[in-house]
């Protein structure tokens, strides 16, 4: 009899789990905010919807661990990010440099 009580409570949960399910992100919608998630540049709505996703999905927990430690192997590999100039370069080259960024 309790059994019995659990299972339709169980199902009556899963059923509203799933409707609430259709408001959420699809795991492809995840990885595309990904990058603007790590950057704290998803408004705190989207935030939410990414984060509750999070909790909920197995897969894009470890795809955004992967994605963490991808760039942490990046920038263990190409150094950290650094935008001071040598004091080798001609200064010709970094005001070309710097007209472009201006472009
Ligand atoms: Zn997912």
């Amino acid at each position: 009899m309790t059994d019995q009580r659990n299972t339709s409570v169980r199902r009556w949960l899963k059923g509203l789990f799933l409707k609430r399910m259709h408001r959420m992100i699809t795991c492809t919608q995840f990885e595309a905010f990904v990058l603007s998630y790590l950057d704290g540049e998803l408004p705190a709505r989207q935030r939410s919807v990414f984060e509750w996703h999070l909790r909920l999905c197995r897969e894009c927990r470890d795809y955004l661990a992967a994605y963490k430690r991808t760039i942490e192997l990046g920038r263990a590999v190409l150094g950290p990010a650094d935008d001071s100039v040598p004091e080798d370069v001609p200064e010709d080259l970094v005001k070309a440099i710097l007209d472009a960024r201006g472009r």
